[in-house]
């Protein structure tokens, strides 16, 4: 069997050039451009590429977006000024905060601080609850972006048996939950696996739809995946300056039913989706 591979890349661009155009509509419309504002504490240069990156997406998508810098010595309580200022600016319709912080900044207690109608993340424990629910204001980005290229490459999710490896609050707990939600590309039976899952290969092995989220390079073997599994990897680890997934893509592409691959998998859709939901922060300003 050759497995499909699910070209993120290509799905990417064809989701934001739809997003452009949807941009453009709005404007039409509303005379509104979108507007994300970026902010950045400290030096990390992997954090300054992804900001970088969601910048030229906006731009490529006819969106604003704003870059903050601010130095690594930022105190907690000058970062949650700016973000008030953010949250009171009409002009603004997304707020992200580039994560990690520097330590001595408490992480949940500033992501808490973005209003619920501009946290294009869905980090705000209100967004997240909306999710939960099964009426979501924003969609987590990452998620989506597995979700949205599920659908594209005509995978059926309904009653499959998905199996989430990895729970964090940004990756696999939201993965987990829209794919269990009624509505399509979802209704699957979903189980979540992380670090103290007994058994994990037996679970594993029990997938039709497998989302590896671990941060672990080339974690996911040939015995942990069933035949003809659809294996969507999520991780991004750097191996001797090479980007690797948590899949090792050698051994399982030759089993699987669809995979994706590490770069030009999941990676490429999150920034698409971010811009999606700076889409929907701005409509929901213009509504007042
Ligand atoms: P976290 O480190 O926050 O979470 C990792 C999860 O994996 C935890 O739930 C942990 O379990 C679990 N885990 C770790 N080791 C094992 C193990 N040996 N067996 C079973 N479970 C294990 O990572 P994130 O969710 O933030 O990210 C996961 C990966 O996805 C990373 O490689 C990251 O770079 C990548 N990523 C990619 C994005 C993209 O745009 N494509 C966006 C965000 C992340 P426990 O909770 O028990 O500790």
């Amino acid at each position: 069997m050759t497995a499909q591979i699910i070209d993120g890349k290509k799905i990417a661009a064809e989701t934001r050039e739809l997003l452009a155009k949807e941009v453009a509509l709005f404007h039409n419309e509303t005379g509104i451009t979108p507007h994300l504002a970026a902010i950045l504490v400290g030096e990390d240069p992997a954090s300054a590429v992804y900001v970088r990156n969601k910048e030229r997406a906006c731009a490529k998508a006819g969106m604003k977006s704003t870059l903050h810098k601010l130095p690594s010595e930022t105190t907690e309580a000058e970062l949650l000024e700016m973000i008030e200022q953010f949250n009171d600016d009409s002009s603004v319709h997304g707020i992200l905060v580039q994560l990690p912080l520097p330590g001595h900044i408490e992480e949940q207690r500033v992501l808490d601080a973005v209003t619920p109608l501009k946290d294009v993340d869905c980090f705000h424990p209100e967004n997240v609850g909306l999710l939960a629910q099964g009426r979501p204001r924003f969609q987590p980005c990452t998620p989506r972006g597995v979700q949205v290229l599920l659908e594209k490459s005509g995978i059926d999710v309904s009653g499959k048996h998905a199996v989430v490896l990895g729970r964090s609050e940004i990756v696999g707990k939201p993965m987990a939950m829209l794919l269990v939600q009624k509505g399509p590309v979802a209704n699957a039976t979903v189980t979540i696996c992380h670090s103290r899952t007994a058994n994990l290969k037996e679970v594993t092995r029990q997938a039709d739809i497998l989302v590896a989220a671990i941060g672990k390079p080339n974690f996911v073997t040939a015995e942990m995946v069933k035949p003809g599994a659809v294996v969507m990897d999520v991780g991004i680890n750097s191996v001797d300056g090479k980007l690797v997934g948590d899949v090792d893509f050698d051994q399982v592409a030759p089993i699987a039913s669809s995979i994706t691959p590490v770069p030009g998998g999941v990676g490429p859709m999150t920034i698409a989706m971010l811009l999606d939901n700076t889409l929907t922060a701005a409509r929901i300003a213009a509504k007042g």
